[in-house]
C-alpha cells in the first residue's frame, strides 16, 4: 500500500462561549482536518490543532507545515509508522501539530487495514473511561455555579483552571467544593500561572477540600520547581507544558518532578510519540493523563483511544468537543454522563469526505 495525496482543510469550530485559562482568553477555535488517501482506496483522517502559547503552532503554520510533510510522505506504505515519523522528525524540528494531524490519519488507515477500532490497534485494555470536564476561570461564585451545572450533567471530575490570582483560586476551589459536595472529584491546572511558593500556598491551603492533582503550578522549564513542590506538599504533582516529547518525560523523571503525566497528541506529535511517553511514564511508575487542545471530535477521538487502551492511562481530559457547537462529524466517541465510549467501527469510526 502506498500513500499516494494528502489533502488539508481548515476546520471553524464556534465555541459556545469565550474560554479563559491562565495564558490568555481563546475567543474562537480554527482547527484543521487532513486527509491522506492510499493506492488501495483506503484513507485516514487526521487533525492538527493549534494552542499558539503553549505549541507555537498557529492553525496557517500547521497548515503549511502539514503540506510540506505530507509530500515526503507521498509514495511510502502509510504503516510504516516508524519510517515516517522519522521522516517527518528530520525534515522539522517541533511542529507537533502538524505531525499529529498526519500520525492520526496513519492510525486511522493501520486501524481501517486491521478492520479494528483504534483503541485495539493501540492496546485495548478497555472500551470507555471517565472523563473530567474543565471550569475555566472566571470569578469564584460563577465557576462554582458552573461546576455545579455540569455535575448536574453527570461530570464526576472536575478540572478547575487556576493561575492568576492564589486568593480567588483557593476561594473558587472553596465555593466548588460547598456547591458539588463531597463526592466529586477535583483537580486543578495553574497553567505555569504560579511561582513556587505560591504554588505551595495555594495547595497546602486546598488540600482540606479534596484536591486531588495540581497540573503544571509552575513555568514548563521550572522541573526544579516542580520537584520542590512535590517535596513540601501531599498534592500530586502533574506535568502538562513540562512535557511535550518523550525526551522530555525522560527528563522530569530523572528530577522526580511529577506523579502524573498529562499527554496531549498536539505537543507529542501524535499517538506514536504519545505511546512512548506512557511507556516511560509506565516504567517510573508514573501514570499517565491523555489532555487535548481545543480539538474536533476527530483528533480526541484518537486521544481518547489512547486513553482506553492502555492501563497506565487512568485520567482523561477529553472535554473539548463539548466547548463547541457541533460541525457536523459523524461518529467517533460518545459521552454519556461523563463516560466515553470509543466506537466499535475501524480506525477513528468517522466518515468525513473532502
Ligand atoms: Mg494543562
Amino acid at each position: 500500500m502506498k500513500i499516494t495525496n494528502v489533502k488539508v482543510e481548515k476546520l471553524q469550530l464556534e465555541l459556545h462561549k469565550p474560554f479563559k485559562i491562565a495564558l490568555g482568553v481563546i475567543e474562537h477555535v480554527d482547527t484543521m482536518l487532513v486527509k491522506v488517501e492510499t493506492d488501495e482506496g483506503v484513507y485516514g483522517i487526521g487533525e492538527g490543532a493549534p494552542m499558539e502559547f503553549v505549541t507555537g503552532d498557529s492553525i496557517d503554520h500547521i497548515k503549511i507545515v502539514t503540506e510540506m510533510l505530507g509530500k515526503l510522505i507521498i509514495g511510502h506504505d502509510p504503516l510504516n509508522m516508524e519510517k515516517l515519523h522519522n521522516i517527518m522528525d528530520n525534515a522539522i524540528a517541533r511542529n507537533t501539530g502538524a505531525k499529529a494531524a498526519i500520525d492520526i490519519a496513519l492510525y486511522d488507515i493501520k486501524g481501517k487495514v486491521m478492520g479494528a477500532p483504534l483503541y485495539k490497534v493501540l492496546g485495548g485494555n478497555s472500551n470507555k473511561f471517565d472523563t473530567d470536564i474543565t471550569i475555566g476561570i472566571a470569578t469564584p461564585s460563577e465557576m462554582a455555579k458552573e461546576a455545579k451545572e455540569r455535575v448536574d450533567q453527570g461530570f464526576k471530575i472536575l478540572k478547575i483552571k487556576a493561575g492568576l490570582n492564589p486568593e480567588e483560586d483557593i476561594e473558587a476551589v472553596r465555593l466548588i467544593r460547598d456547591s458539588v459536595g463531597k463526592n466529586i472529584r477535583l483537580r486543578m491546572d495553574a497553567n505555569q500561572g504560579w511561582s513556587v511558593s505560591e504554588a505551595v500556598k495555594v495547595m497546602k491551603a486546598v488540600q482540606e477540600y479534596g484536591v486531588e492533582a495540581v497540573e503544571q503550578p509552575v513555568p514548563y522549564w521550572d522541573i526544579e520547581g516542580m520537584a520542590l513542590i512535590r517535596e513540601k506538599v501531599d498534592i500530586m504533582v502533574m506535568a502538562d507544558e513540562s512535557v511535550f516529547s518523550p525526551i522530555d518525560a525522560i527528563r522530569v523523571v530523572r528530577k522526580n518532578a511529577a506523579d502524573v503525566i498529562n499527554i496531549k497528541l498536539m505537543k507529542s506529535g501524535g499517538l506514536y510519540r504519545g505511546e512512548q511517553i506512557n511507556a516511560i511514564s509506565e516504567a517510573a511508575h508514573i501514570k499517565c493523563m491523555v489532555g487535548c487542545m481545543l480539538e474536533s471530535k476527530v483528533a480526541i477521538t484518537a486521544g481518547a483511544s489512547l486513553v482506553a487502551a492502555k492501563k497506565n492511562i487512568t485520567e482523561a481530559d477529553m472535554d473539548s468537543f463539548l466547548y463547541t457547537k457541533d460541525p457536523g462529524i459523524k461518529g467517533g466517541l460518545t459521552i454519556e454522563n461523563g463516560v466515553i465510549i470509543l466506537p466499535e467501527t475501524p480506525g477513528l469510526g468517522i466518515d468525513i469526505d473532502f
